[in-house]
């Protein structure tokens, strides 16, 4: 299988996992890739296969987050999308992900933010909380199968592997480059790929993310909200059209942005467990 964009495939000399490492599924996201350039040297698969894969290499070569649509929105099942959305680059570009990523093992897709003071975070779900107890993360988000389908970890959670998302922090903060980095060592060391220690498991808060707001006209945030900020129920968030948007429940407030189409995903909201 020799998808456009494969970075290296990687084979151990004994049989063991097939993993999956995705940067730049958003293309101007540049701690993955940077990260990968400076590191690859040092990686050496011990067993299984590991397939390095430059998620949406169009938008990597022009920086931006992505041509047409997010490709991250792209995999949920093709009769769900309009003739205009499978008309787009990224639709065309997850079908040509789709058979790697229902056939790995685990993938570790690896984000990061235009936001300075953004709060790192790892989204995967239940299955995979043994596999991410010890990367360098505080807080772990599940539930975004549900609220936001279509991602590259959702699929490959459909598909029976462990799909696990990192936001690592601000795209050029030396920070969130070794973040990603000690996060691939663990995730290669956890699936037998390579032999090491694994980071010191540390307490992480978990997320229950249940909530997500979609516009109805436009949405413009009352004020900014960092990621996992407390809200209260009944908080002014923001306007949709003329209509004022208050927080729908006590929770920690996620992804939250301003939205000009209807339809958008513009905020969620989650409960620490
Ligand atoms: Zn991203």
């Amino acid at each position: 299988m020799n998808i456009p964009g494969t970075i290296s495939v990687m084979t151990g000399l004994s049989t063991g996992k097939r993993l999956v490492v995705m940067v730049g599924t958003h293309g101007n996201e540049t701690c993955g890739p940077l990260m990968l350039r400076e590191r690859f040297s040092e990686i050496q698969i011990q067993r299984g296969e590991v397939i390095f894969i430059e998620g949406n290499p169009r938008a990597i070569e022009e920086n931006v987050r992505y041509i047409d649509e997010n490709l991250n929105r792209m995999f949920r099942a093709v009769d769900s999308y309009s003739a205009k959305e499978r008309e787009s680059y990224e639709f065309k570009r997850a079908q040509e992900l789709k058979p790697l990523l229902s056939s790995c093992d685990a993938l570790l897709d690896i984000h990061s933010s235009g936001t300075k003071d953004t709060v790192p975070f790892v989204i995967c779900e239940q299955n995979s909380f043994e596999i991410v107890k010890e990367f360098p993360f505080e807080i772990v988000s599940y539930g975004f199968d549900q609220i936001e389908p279509g991602g590259t970890d959702t699929y490959v959670n459909e598909n029976g592997g462990n799909g696990i998302c990192i936001e690592c922090g601000y795209h050029y903060d030396p920070k969130a480059k070794d973040r990603s980095w000690e996060s691939l060592k663990d995730f290669l060391i956890i699936n037998g790929a390579i032999d090491g220690e694994l980071n010191t498991p540390r307490d992480q808060m978990v997320v229950n993310s249940n909530y997500l707001y979609k516009t109805k006209v436009n949405f413009r945030l009352h004020k900014y909200f960092a990621d996992f900020e407390e809200i209260r129920e009944g908080d002014f968030i923001g306007t949709d059209g003329n209509e004022k948007i208050h927080a729908p429940k006590d929770g920690l407030i996620i992804f939250a942005r301003n939205r000009e189409d209807s339809g958008e995903e513009a905020f969620i909201v989650g409960d620490v467990e």
